[in-house]
């Protein structure tokens, strides 16, 4: 059908962000239920690191091997997907595909984690990872400033965007892990003219796409809580690669 006629006959229905198809109802505004039914929500994680944890055998409140060996400075942080499949694909358009939009439908699924584990944590501020300057004025924008913007909008949570990253680092999975915490060292700075204060004491909820090694995250936490004497760091992504455990 033409689709001035579609409007004229179907003018309530919504169009999908991710597939484009029209559609009556879901859960995610934005999302329909077609491909929301494609995205497999993670349940068996770890405690702290949140990653989903293969095979689920670590069910309850337990760490992975990798939290255990070396405990992760923000108190724990939580993902909505693995990142696998057509999760991924979507998540991948909305990074380099010129797609900021799909930040909408995103921001609802991390609503839904952030009520059912972060709300009595008393968040005062969500922030984004800093992108590179140079980075994003070649992709055009930060997906993660876009997606905790509208995360914050949601919740009517204070957003804070106040951080800057100084390094434009190399791709970390591309890196040994003693050398991913040098690439990242003094990678992160407070905007010039910010209240240096502003953390201090405070509750802050840092917000990102993807946790791959765990060193961004580390890293901006340390940063955070050691520099800006914040009181608790909290972490919250929209995916993450599993752990599997032997
Ligand atoms: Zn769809
Ligand atoms: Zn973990």
């Amino acid at each position: 059908m033409l689709e001035f006629l579609k409007d004229l006959f179907y003018p309530e229905k919504k169009v999908c962000l991710a597939c484009e198809r029209r559609y009556d109802h879901s859960e995610i505004e934005g999302m329909c239920d077609r491909c929301l039914s494609r995205f497999s929500f993670i349940n068996h994680f770890c405690s702290v690191c949140g990653r989903e944890v293969i095979p689920a055998t670590l069910i309850g409140d337990h760490p992975c091997p990798e939290c255990q060996e070396k405990r992760p400075p923000y108190n724990f942080a939580r993902s909505v997907f693995t990142y696998a499949g057509y999760p991924r694909e979507v998540l991948l358009e909305f990074k380099y595909g010129h797609r900021p939009d799909l930040a909408k439908p995103f921001a609802h699924m991390l609503r839904l984690y952030y009520l059912e584990y972060f709300s009595d944590q008393d968040i005062d501020f969500i922030i984004p990872v800093p992108m590179h300057a140079d980075r994003k004025s070649y992709r055009g924008y930060n997906q993660t400033e876009r997606l905790a913007e509208e995360l914050a909008k949601l919740l009517k949570i204070e957003y804070k965007d106040v951080l800057n990253r100084i390094k434009n680092s190399l791709p970390l999975y591309t890196l040994a892990k003693e050398d991913r915490k040098i690439e990242l060292e003094g990678a992160f700075q407070l905007k010039i003219n910010r209240d240096p204060e502003l953390f201090a004491d405070k509750n802050i909820l840092v917000v990102d796409d993807i946790i791959t090694t765990g060193t961004t995250a580390s890293e901006i936490s340390h940063f955070i809580l050691d520099e800006l004497k914040a009181k608790n760091v909290y972490f919250m992504t929209l995916s993450s690669v599993p752990v599997h455990v032997e």
